[in-house]
């Protein structure tokens, strides 16, 4: 097969166009498994073996044999777009950029792996050890019931492959990504006239107030560690002193280290009113992916190749989390090896077609000599 005529890019329009159109949000089940189940049909043409994991993650594997390191890739069906989004943001072409809910992210991750695995096959170039799949149903939503999936077959993987897309509008990988949390704060004070006993009441929105401005302060913008307020909600009436506030903080952290100091911070964490008591709930649900030497290992790899087939690649850390923070820690793990372009959650997400066939010329590539 020629550098020429693969990726063929009629064949990737074509299977991008047939993903998007099936809407697939992180809440609806049965609309994520019709997306698995094209997917699985273009597994087993590749004679691949399909099988349903509790909790709706599939995976194929592909010539994988027991006790054989194999190169993993994650893919993930699920996308942040509600049903019913297609009729105001269609699948569209406009020059080089297909347009559509979760084209970038990623569907056409998910198309691209599939010409390569295509190509592999016709070429007969297996990897050692094989190939294993895995599709999960809830990446969007933090990976609840994949993540022990995802943890699972990374124990077994000599690489692990993520196809979400490169860093937006560039040929560039992601080669570390911060960890991710969130942590709720239910904050109970006492309720009393706001006029007539104020003294009597202890209140839960000035625990809160006081919550975000030292729990904020927790950040270390060096370190690469952010901590947000980003939503609250309190009080009864404005004449009442309030007894419930509740507090959610979006928490980002780029090591292990980081992730602990702040976990033990906020759950140390104590209103100046001694009346008023505080339950934390929620907490560190991605690890952070620090940037290792075999990911990096792996870059170089994949650099390589790039630079072989004509086009410079570069690298980042990056702040939002994907199932590659789960492998990280567990085996060498290179993001970022779908399809180019913008707009992740964004109204104008999409690809470029005209720079997407390098990156599944790369990508088949390192699937066949990592
Ligand atoms: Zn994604």
């Amino acid at each position: 097969m020629t550098h020429n005529t693969f990726p063929d890019r009629g064949l990737l329009l074509r299977s991008l166009r047939t993903l998007v159109e099936i809407e697939s949000p992180s809440s609806d089940r049965a609309a994520v498994s019709r997306v698995m189940d094209v997917v699985e049909g273009w597994a087993r043409e590749l004679g691949g073996e399909g099988h349903a994991l509790p909790g709706g993650s599939r995976d194929f594997t592909f010539r994988v044999r027991e006790g054989e390191p194999y190169v993993l890739v994650l893919t993930h069906a699920d996308t942040v777009w509600p049903v019913g989004t297609l009729a105001r943001m269609p699948w569209r072409q406009e020059g080089e950029r297909l347009y559509g809910p979760g084209t970038y992210d990623m569907k056409a991750g998910i198309v691209g792996l599939f010409c390569a695995l295509r190509a592999i096959r016709e070429a007969g170039s297996w990897p050692r050890g094989g190939i294993k799949v895995l599709l999960s149903p809830d990446e969007e939503i933090g990976s609840p019931a994949s993540r022990q999936h995802i943890e699972a077959a990374a124990r077994g993987a000599r690489a692990v492959l993520v196809v979400e897309p490169p860093v937006s509008d560039t040929h560039h990988l992601k080669t570390g990504r911060k960890g991710t949390g969130q942590f709720t704060l239910d904050l109970t004070g006492i309720s009393s006239h706001a006029g007539n006993r104020p003294e009597l009441g202890a209140s839960a929105i000035t625990a809160a107030a006081q919550a975000t401005l030292e729990l904020q302060a927790l950040a270390d913008p060096v370190q690469g560690t952010t901590v947000s307020a980003g939503l609250v909600r309190g009080g009864s009436a404005v004449n009442v002193i309030p007894e419930h506030c509740r507090l959610d903080l979006d928490v980002r952290v780029a090591s292990a280290a980081e992730a602990e100091r702040i976990d033990r911070a906020i759950r140390a964490w104590r209103p100046r009113d001694e009346r008023v008591r505080v339950q934390v709930s929620g907490g560190l649900n991605r690890p952070p992916f620090e940037q290792r030497p075999e990911t990096l290992a792996l870059f170089e790899q994949a650099r390589s190749i790039a630079a072989d087939l004509g086009f410079t690649l570069g690298h980042e850390t990056v702040g939002g989390g994907s199932d590659g923070n789960f492998t990280a820690p567990i085996a060498p793990t290179l993001d970022g090896l779908g399809a180019p372009g913008d707009g992740a959650h964004a109204a104008h997400e999409h690809v470029r077609l005209d720079h997407w066939p390098d990156h599944v010329r790369l990508l088949r590539r390192l699937l066949e000599e990592v």
